[in-house]
């Protein structure tokens, strides 16, 4: 009985890894359609991870985003998700 309880804590937990994990690799990206081209988040970002198109849209170079969130907490259009 003790055995299939601490297999089950153990599955548990494992899930609840899992979801973490899962969370954590979530992607930000920009809806360029709301972005104002303020720069605020460019100017928190702590890996220079946004640059600018040619329309002074921002974009997030997902290879350099390390997934703070800094940048959607700044941006007054809430165009970061
Ligand atoms: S903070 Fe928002 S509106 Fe400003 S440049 Fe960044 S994405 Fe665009
Ligand atoms: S989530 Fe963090 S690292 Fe990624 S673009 Fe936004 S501020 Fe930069």
């Amino acid at each position: 009985m003790k055995r299939s309880l601490l297999l089950l804590l153990c599955l548990a937990m494992l899930l609840a890894m899992t979801a973490c994990k899962s969370l954590s690799d979530t992607e930000y990206h920009i809806d360029k359609s709301a972005c104002n081209g303020c720069t605020n988040c460019s100017a928190v970002c702590p890996s220079d991870a946004i640059y600018f198109d040619s329309n002074g849209k921002a974009v997030i170079d997902q290879s350099k985003c390390t997934k703070c969130g800094d940048c959607v907490a700044v941006c007054p259009q809430n165009a970061i998700y």
